[in-house]
């Protein structure tokens, strides 16, 4: 429904609320209070202490802006008992408009001190025109820079959600079936969802939300539930070649580690079995995933069986089909590489063999997705960089086998709890180990001041012939944010001196191009390149032993341990450096990230940070993205949910047909993720 259908919203505010994220009234039910005041509990001035969260009224005694590069204004609410600062750094000059000496108004926030006590950007409400919550609990919503512009406030969304809830067809789509509410004792979702805005307490509120995450849980529950059941109950036999095995591991320019020794053991154990098998290595960056890949698929494609190899960039593809391809040839087997920029004719005849079985492996990107890549017996599946994919797009390629044994590889380690919801149905590998003789990165914060001397220390580095990557959060110039882009800084970096040679990657680059920069980096013809995180993922020059990642708290942990994966690969001494403000709120998180090289601990670190729906590649996959769940404090209810599928499944709850199947469409066509259309 579209919000120009909302009565007292006119075109400006209309549009400002898009241009905030809310396109629909949908949008704008999921727009749920930050925060709840229980109005009955008003503190005086008097007895406010640092630190405590309070709720004052009063009078507006004095204010004063304070103008200069950054201005400030301070407003001293009185209410008899004593005076509380109020100090606005954002909105100021909006602030010293309002907040007028004489006028009264509610102030919610947490009290600091700061030569004296006050509160930054307390939560405002003017008491004269009050009329909505006359006492009880008040909703507290964010309210970001381009709503207040406008003029909407708390008491506009107050009043907006009372106009909104009185709508006679209000819903929201992909709504659990009435039945399955009903018999988990739940309210709808929109039930909930009023809830949280006209809460008739706080335990209230707190219960609806609750209501939300397993409502929100139980379709993925559902999913993965089901995934592992239909696996136990297809079986098919099959010979591996232990030979073609054999033959190329002595082909290997190194011996296994024990690590990758047992990965491979277990897999070949599991594809040999009778079961179906689906399992997920994880092992950190550098670990030597896709060597244990490779002997797995040659067991494979020596009993004359498909393999197909899927990676989530063309970079990673070809290194990994270069890797391959002569360990293939020396089997006498065919492998062939297939990315979206393949070509018409040489597309067609790779295609074309694949269907009649002359190539025994294909390395790809999503170009094997499309619908007329087709197998002629496909029975093992890999994706490597599995976050990088949806369990839709694992299914799809699936579904182009012979119920095909899957192998998923994961470089950032899966906190347990996460596992279990998504990878509940996979047999789990672990390597912990690295190959031998890999010296430690040293990583280190550096402060941005010192900027100057980081491009001297990398141009003398340079010069002595190693090589570096820069890396950047934006490939675009970022006018607002701050950002800094691959552009700029590849300049700054050339106009330092002419003595050396900068060359740049990123994402919107043709793949040729990239592929010729990245050769002449790891030839040593460019020294330095600026790059985006296109190279995160599995880019492998050992050359380059240092990188420098400007802004490194606009990266997830997870993703900046990909990053400085890209280092350490060879036998010099690697270097990690972060440039970062020295007042940056993020220092704490990175300095514990310079503290271990442990891709595990790090995962738990992100997890506990950011919450699962932040962990790297969710934005890819959708498959992680929780609007209620969350993973730190709602641990317990996956399990809860996983029991409640298994007896769902097995029809424990007695439904008819109709409303089986109403439930199976429901739970297995939702989006992944909340990605429902909905922002
Ligand atoms: P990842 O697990 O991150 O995918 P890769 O498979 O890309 O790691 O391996 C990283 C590097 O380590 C490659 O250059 C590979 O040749 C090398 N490597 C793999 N296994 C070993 C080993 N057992 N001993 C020495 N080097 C190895
Ligand atoms: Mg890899």
């Amino acid at each position: 429904m579209d919000l120009s259908s909302l009565p007292g919203l006119g075109p400006k505010r209309v549009r400002a609320l898009n241009e905030a994220g809310y396109r629909s009234i949908v949008d704008l039910l999921y727009n749920v209070p930050r925060d709840w005041v229980d109005r009955t509990r008003i503190t005086q001035i008097a007895d406010c202490k640092p630190d405590a969260k309070v709720i004052l009224i009063g009078h507006i005694a004095r204010a004063g802006m304070i103008r200069g590069r950054k201005s400030r204004f301070t407003a001293y609410l009185d209410d008899g008992t004593g005076q509380m600062s109020l100090v606005f750094f954002r909105g100021a000059n909006h602030w010293a408009k309002n907040l007028t000496v004489g006028s009264r108004w509610m102030a919610i926030g947490k009290v600091n001190d700061y030569r004296g006590l006050q509160i930054v950007h307390p939560e405002l409400q003017h008491m004269e025109e009050e009329t909505a919550f006359e006492g009880g609990i008040v909703p507290v919503y964010s309210i970001s820079e381009v709503l207040r512009e406008s003029r909407m406030e708390q008491k506009f969304f107050r009043n907006l959600y009372a106009q909104i809830f009185k709508m006679p067809n209000l819903s929201v789509p992909n709504g659990c079936p009435k039945e399955l509410t009903e018999y988990m004792g739940l309210k709808p979702v929109l039930e909930n969802l009023r809830r949280l805005h006209f809460p008739v307490s706080f335990g209230d509120a707190m219960q609806g939300r609750m209501q939300l995450k397993k409502l929100e849980l139980l379709p993925f529950c559902l999913r993965m539930t089901k995934r592992r059941r239909s696996l136990a109950l297809r079986g098919r036999e099959r010979a591996i070649d232990q030979g073609a095995v054999m033959k190329a591991r002595a082909e290997l320019p190194y011996t296994l580690t024990d690590g990758q020794d047992k990965a491979l053991a277990q897999i070949l154990e599991g594809l040999h079995g009778k079961k179906q098998f689906h399992a997920l290595l994880q092992g950190d960056v550098g670990s030597g995933k896709t060597a244990v890949a490779m002997l797995a698929m040659l067991a494979v494609c020596g009993a004359h069986e498909q393999c197909a190899f899927m990676v989530p960039t063309d970079i990673l593809a070809r290194q990994h089909y270069a890797t391959l391809k002569p360990f293939f040839d020396a089997a006498g087997l065919r492998i062939s590489l297939l990315l979206g920029a393949t070509g018409t004719v040489e597309r067609r005849s790779i295609v074309s063999e694949l269907q009649m079985g002359l190539t025994h492996a294909v390395i790809g990107t999503h170009a094997l997705f499309s619908k007329d890549v087709l197998f002629e017996n496909l029975t093992f599946v890999i994706i490597d960089e599995q976050h990088r994919f949806g369990v839709n797009q694992r299914e799809a390629l699936l579904a182009k086998g012979n119920y095909p044994d899957l192998l998923v590889m994961s470089a950032t380690p899966i906190p347990r709890s996460l596992a279990m919801t998504f990878y509940g149905d996979l047999t789990s590998i672990v390597m912990r180990e690295k190959p031998p003789g890999r010296m430690p990165i040293k990583t280190r914060l550096v402060e941005s001041e010192k900027r100057e001397d980081m491009k001297a220390f990398i141009l003398k580095e340079a010069l002595e012939g190693n090589r570096c990557y820069w890396v950047v959060s934006r490939v675009e110039i970022d006018s607002e944010g701050g950002a800094l882009s691959v552009g700029e800084v590849k300049e700054e970096l050339q106009s330092f001196s002419p003595e050396w040679k900068v060359g740049a990657v990123h994402g919107q680059m043709d793949d040729g191009e990239r592929d010729r920069i990245l050769a002449a980096f790891a030839a040593g013809t460019i020294h330095v390149i600026v790059a985006t995180t296109v190279i995160e993922v599995g880019v492998n020059i050992p050359a380059a032993n240092l990188m420098v990642i400007d802004q490194p708290e606009r990266f997830g942990l997870a993703q900046l341990h990909q990053l400085r994966g890209r280092v350490g690969r060879g036998q010099a001494q690697a270097w990690c450096f972060l440039m970062c403000e020295q007042s940056n709120t993020a220092r704490e998180r990175l300095v514990g990230f310079a503290g271990t090289e442990d891709g595990f601990e790090i995962a738990e670190m992100d997890m506990r940070d950011r919450g699962a729906g932040n962990l790297e590649g969710s934005e890819q996959s959708g498959a992680w993205v929780f609007r209620w769940f969350d993973w730190i404090e709602d641990q317990n209810l996956i399990q809860k949910m996983l029991d409640l599928s298994e007896e769902i499944l097995d029809n424990q709850p007695n439904f008819d047909l109709a409303t089986r199947e109403k439930i199976q469409t429901w739970y297995s066509e939702l989006p992944e993720g909340n990605d429902d259309g909905i922002h």
